[in-house]
């Protein structure tokens, strides 16, 4: 991870760069276009025109959607804090909306499923990881064990269309609510046959990164998972959203792993999405941020200005210093 912090008129917003591998992103490449854009933003005089000055950003260069996500972090929660309003105000997202994260089972063996299921007891909604050979058996044990909403994520893990159709038209039966990802990305014609036939929606992780990918993707998927690290941060990802509900298209947000500043930032956006899949904090080690709460699965946003998080005073000081 690499936190970003942008200085303006005496405040200071912050913002998050997580790297999953998939993405080829490294500490090294963030630090990198960090440098570029602190440059670019010193000669912005105010950060009022955030889509003008996101823009920018993404123009130095292509790809490093985290570094560019952490940056637009940044500048949404200190114009929230200049304003003195929450970023979910000022993308007026409705924050009285009931917001259920997902909690992530992985695959694992029996007993694994066991205690996964014991320690998700408080969420209402399961994300079960398939993609290998028992994936019905996983199945079964955790109906044995709950009957809580559930959905899929197979990660491009199934590699043929009837098999994976067979395996849909089952889940279905078990009340799973959507899948994401079956087969690989780079099947279009086999995915289209699929969704065509599936009564679940079929969504696109991997297949989808950018506002861009939304028109090739058309008809192809009924549904996408947005996250701020594939698609530049909030700025964009609003827009995805309000693209994907003009093609009719289902929307989950999602997040990697990541602390409670990027997914406070990210909840903001929250009542937007059909399903959220928000436990990144819930799954890491360390969090340098305060942000918002998990309450019985239902995500808690806060009235703090801007992302809706603070840094802890064990947030390990800047190695590159800037200000704009
Ligand atoms: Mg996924």
């Amino acid at each position: 991870m690499v936190f970003t912090r942008i200085d303006g008129n005496g405040i200071s917003g912050y913002g998050e760069a997580s790297l999953p591998p998939y993405l080829g992103e490294t500490h090294d490449s963030v630090l990198k276009f960090l440098s570029k854009a602190q440059k670019l933003l010193e000669r912005f005089s105010n950060p009022e025109d955030l889509g003008a000055l996101t823009e920018a950003v993404d123009a130095i260069d292509t790809g490093n959607t985290a570094a560019k996500a952490s940056v637009d972090i940044a500048l949404n929660d200190l114009y929230g804090k200049m304003l003195n309003r929450p970023c979910h105000e000022i993308y007026r997202a409705d924050p009285a909306k009931p917001l259920y994260t997902a909690y992530t089972l992985p695959i694992d063996d029996e007993e694994g499923i066991r205690k996964r299921v014991a320690e998700a007891q408080e969420y209402k909604l399961l994300k079960v990881k398939l993609g290998s050979a028992s994936d019905k058996k996983t199945i079964e044990k955790i109906r044995q064990l709950t009957d809580k909403d559930f959905f899929v994520d197979v990660n491009e893990g199934w590699a043929d269309k009837h098999f994976a159709l067979d395996t849909i038209l089952w889940l279905a039966d078990h009340k799973c609510l959507f899948a994401e990802q079956p087969l690989p990305k780079d099947r279009p014609d086999d995915i289209a046959w699929l969704t065509e036939r599936s009564p679940i929606p079929i969504l696109a992780d991997e297949a989808v990164q950018r506002i861009s990918d939304l028109e090739k993707i058309q008809g192809i998927y009924s549904g996408i998972n947005v996250k701020l690290m594939k698609c530049t941060g909030m700025h964009e990802a609003n827009q995805m959203m309000i693209r994907a509900k003009k093609y009719g298209m289902k929307i989950l947000l999602g997040c990697m792993s990541e602390s409670s500043c990027a997914v406070s930032a990210a909840a903001q956006l929250a009542p937007f999405a059909d399903w959220i899949d928000l436990d990144g904090p819930l799954l890491i080690k360390e969090d340098f941020f305060d942000g918002v709460k998990f309450s019985e699965g239902k995500i808690i946003l806060n009235d703090w200005p801007g992302i809706g998080a603070v840094p802890h005073p064990s947030l390990p000081s800047p190695v590159g210093e800037g200000k704009r």
